[in-house]
């Protein structure tokens, strides 16, 4: 489940991406997990056709388990950068950690992915600080997560100070989700999309 507000659209040297149609302030929840997300296990995946598989691969974000997810309303369309203004939060939601204008597009750091069959892909961010190729990893280096972290404190710490068209992510069984701090069950998305 998406925030409204957001709309599929081109982002010119990376394709389609998400843009945003009103003002998303930093520490507005963007996204979570919800009911409306397909999920497929392992053992769904290899029943259905190799080119619907490619399909869901393609869009959708591996979990620990071997399943895949494909979060509904397009929000697999959110391009990478490496200097995301929306971040997962490892609490089980996406967090904007920056003030996003409307008609800004929304970025997402695809290094947050982990559980995947390994993948790479040039980067088209234009990010101060790119690091040119992004490549999948098992785990998530220290330095980036701390660098995460920080940005992601002063965002977490304005949630009750925005408003919160997705609820109050911390109050409702919607997302059992890991303590605070450790990896979240959140899908280990693939690449491609809309990135060369
Ligand atoms: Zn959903
Ligand atoms: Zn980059």
């Amino acid at each position: 489940m998406r925030i409204p507000g957001i709309r599929k659209a081109p982002c010119g040297v990376k394709g389609l991406g998400l843009v945003a149609e009103v003002d998303i302030p930093a520490g507005t929840v963007v996204w979570i997990p919800c009911a409306a997300c397909r999920r497929w296990t392992a053992d769904d995946l290899a029943a259905v056709d190799p080119a619907e598989r490619d399909q869901i691969i393609e869009l959708g974000y591996y979990l620990s388990d071997g399943a895949v997810l494909l979060p509904c309303n397009d929000f697999c369309s959110i391009n990478h950068s490496c200097a995301a203004n929306v971040l997962d939060s490892l609490r089980g939601f996406d967090l904007a950690v920056a003030d996003i204008r409307a008609g800004e597009e929304l970025t997402y750091d695809y290094r947050v992915f982990r559980y995947e069959p390994e993948w790479q892909f040039r980067c088209a961010c234009g990010a101060d600080g790119c690091i040119g190729t992004v490549r999948s990893a098992r785990s998530i280096p220290a330095e980036l997560l701390a660098a995460w972290e920080a940005r992601l404190a002063p965002a977490l710490a304005r949630m009750g100070h925005v408003p919160q068209p997705l609820g109050d992510p911390f109050a409702g069984p919607l997302i059992p989700g890991p303590p605070a701090g450790s990896p979240a069950e959140r899908p280990a998305g693939r690449p491609g999309r809309a990135d060369p």
